[in-house]
């Protein structure tokens, strides 16, 4: 008998109690224009609602990209209750000015930091060299903000094996030097193939790693540009994907309805392997990941006032 991923939750849940709804984190990048970071702030709202453990903010390596990070992780600081976490990379600039950023995300009282070696100026498919002066690895970035100041760290991790790697030992090496090195937990690039994070999970077990490895959830929003950057970052794209999503290139509603489909049934089944704790890739976009968390049983937090009303409205009516 073929179970859907609805059904061996609910399977699960007979058998141990309700599942409690997973911890859950959001990813936003810095929008370019005025319009974008409209849309942002409306995708933060509402995904605030759903109190995640935190946020994160992607960094780029020119320094607009840089300037609008910081601005967007200062809003997120004073104007909402989300505990921010920003990237930061090792890409284009010397140790002292990474240092300085650090020192200022810190006095601003930021407290967590994705520690990350970044991708190479003109993109994830050019060498990437080192900067002078600068951090080389993400290891490196790790120790050197662990020095700094007691942050707790996060670094990547890749279920499919970082394309730059010259095998996947070397690789899950690496990720366990960025443990040893001070990292708290990793975020694993996005993947479509279930069974590589699972697999990719036991492995982690097997080389004694004991950290949390979050794994990263990406709603496909266009197909087209999901697979060319996939091909970049060393994700495979199954066929049986391509095939679902053929034809609809011009169809965003359709679209939308089998992406939300699509990762409903990877968290569920991720869910039902015992993972705990879930990181979107939102694109700055609430509508997917709402609805995604909402399968996972992640309901918006009532604030104490409206309980308070709506006892109050209840209490009315019942007199
Ligand atoms: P590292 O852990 O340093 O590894 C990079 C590669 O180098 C691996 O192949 C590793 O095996 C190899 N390596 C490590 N040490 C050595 C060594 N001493 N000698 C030779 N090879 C070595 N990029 C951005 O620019 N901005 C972002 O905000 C951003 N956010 C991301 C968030 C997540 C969750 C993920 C998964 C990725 C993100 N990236 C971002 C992409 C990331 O920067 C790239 O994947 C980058 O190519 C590798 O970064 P890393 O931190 O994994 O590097």
């Amino acid at each position: 008998m073929t179970l859907s991923a609805y059904e061996i939750r609910e399977r699960i849940s007979q058998r141990n109690g309700r599942l409690p709804a997973p911890k859950i984190s959001f990813e936003f990048f810095p929008p370019k224009t005025e319009k974008a970071e409209a849309a942002l702030w409306r995708s933060v709202d509402r995904l605030e609602s759903l109190a995640p453990q935190f946020v994160s903010v992607t960094y780029g390596a020119d320094g607009s990209t840089r300037d609008r990070t910081h601005a967007i992780v200062e809003h997120l600081k004073t104007k909402t209750d989300l505990e921010t976490m920003p990237h930061l990379t090792c890409v284009g600039a010397p140790r002292e000015e990474i240092d300085q950023i650090a020192d200022d995300y810190w006095n601003m009282g930021v407290r967590r930091i994705m520690a990350l070696r970044g991708d190479p100026v003109g993109g994830a498919d050019q060498r990437y060299q080192p900067t002078e002066g600068g951090y080389a690895y993400a290891v490196d970035l790790v120790e050197g903000l662990a020095r700094r100041h007691p942050f707790e760290l996060a670094v990547a991790a890749y279920p499919e094996v970082h394309p730059e790697a010259p095998s996947s030992t070397f690789d899950l090496d690496n990720l366990k030097r960025k443990f040893d090195a001070g990292a708290s937990m990793a975020i694993t690039q996005y993947f479509f193939n279930t069974e590589s994070y699972l697999r990719f999970r036991d492995r982690c077990v097997l080389a004694g790693i004991e950290q949390p490895i979050i794994p990263g959830i990406l709603p496909v929003t266009n197909f087209a540009t999901t697979e060319r950057f996939s091909l970049a970052c060393g994700t495979a794209v199954p066929t049986w994907m391509a095939q679902a999503f053929e034809g609809l290139d011009q169809d965003p509603e359709t679209r939308n309805l089998i992406s939300a489909n699509i990762a409903i049934e990877q968290v569920l089944a991720l869910q039902s392997e015992g993972v705990e704790e879930f990181h979107f890739y939102t694109l700055n976009r609430a509508d997917l990941c709402f609805a995604v968390s909402h399968a996972l049983g992640v309901r918006p937090s009532v604030k104490e006032n409206d309980d308070q009303s709506r006892i109050e409205n209840e209490a009315q009516i019942v007199t």
